[in-house]
């Protein structure tokens, strides 16, 4: 069974991403555990605990279906101490509000060099961050987002996310999340038959297919190895069609939340509906 559902608003309270989810008929859903554009965020009250997840309940959503997005300000791999204790400290904040509410996986991107650092010691530093955040909080995956590889940002090929996996020390709780428009503005061509098939088979080789924790879907702006990260509408971008029905009749993609990025939220109940509607 597909998971399919949006990154909908948590704003007003994180106890209403779950309703603000189910109003779309999202299947799954992913919110920012705090404001994704500051630093600071006051913490989770008991009532937002409990009302967060007595409306999961009632809305029918478990956590395996439920995957955060973190803050855009981390960069877990960052060349400079100030920044990086910033970040490592902002990241174990909200992998800790993740396991307040009950939730199993936080995606979050990587990180970047800034043209400070070798991308191998900046790819080491990111493991290293994953390894502390997975120390200080229980329950909690911390989930890669590959990335488009814009500007300095890591984690665009599969020997990166490989790389960062290899020296992370508990395995059981570091996952990936691939993003359709990152995938293909990375270099890996997902259009057709024969290309998304080997993308998966080259993911499985190099990083494992048991690491998936999620998806993201979305249309992009831009072409194949542009390494530009602009999502697009569902069918009003680059992909084509044929990619989105490759996913929801894949079956190893069963279970695992399927998230629509894409930037007309206007849109996303009806992109929802054509996704399940591509379900053969
Ligand atoms: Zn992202
Ligand atoms: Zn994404």
């Amino acid at each position: 069974m597909k998971f399919i559902g949006a990154h909908i608003s948590a704003s007003g309270g994180v106890e209403n991403a779950p309703l603000n989810a189910y109003a779309i008929g999202a299947k799954a859903f992913a919110f920012f555990t705090k404001n994704q554009r500051q630093w600071f965020a006051s913490p989770y009250t008991q009532q937002n605990i409990d009302l967060f997840k007595s409306r999961c309940e009632e809305c029918g959503y478990s956590p395996n279906h439920i995957l955060p997005h973190s803050s855009y300000l981390i960069n877990l791999g960052h060349p400079e101490e100030e920044g990086l204790n910033k970040s490592r400290a902002a990241f174990n904040d909200e992998m800790r509000r993740c396991e307040q509410l009950g939730i199993n996986r936080l995606n979050f991107h990587p990180g970047s060099h800034l043209n400070k650092m070798p991308i191998d010691a900046c790819l080491d530093r990111i493991a290293e961050s994953i390894n502390i955040a997975l120390e200080k909080t229980h329950g909690v995956t911390a989930v890669i987002e590959n990335t488009a590889g814009q500007g300095t940002n890591l984690g665009y090929t599969f020997d990166q996310i490989a790389h960062i996996i290899d020296k992370v020390e508990d395995k059981t709780r570091v996952g990936v999340c691939l993003d359709t428009a990152h995938t293909l503005a990375a270099g890996y061509e997902i259009r057709t038959r024969d290309g998304y098939d080997m993308t998966i088979h080259l993911f499985d080789q190099i990083v494992g297919w048991h690491y998936l924790k999620g998806m993201h879907i979305n249309d992009s702006k831009k072409e194949l190895a542009s390494r530009v990260d602009r999502h697009d509408s569902l069918g009003k971008g680059l992909m084509t069609m044929d990619l989105f029905s490759f996913i929801v009749n894949d079956p190893r993609l069963d279970d695992l939340p399927l998230i629509l990025e894409t930037p007309d939220e206007s849109l996303w109940a009806e992109e929802i509906k054509l996704l399940y509607s591509l379900q053969k």
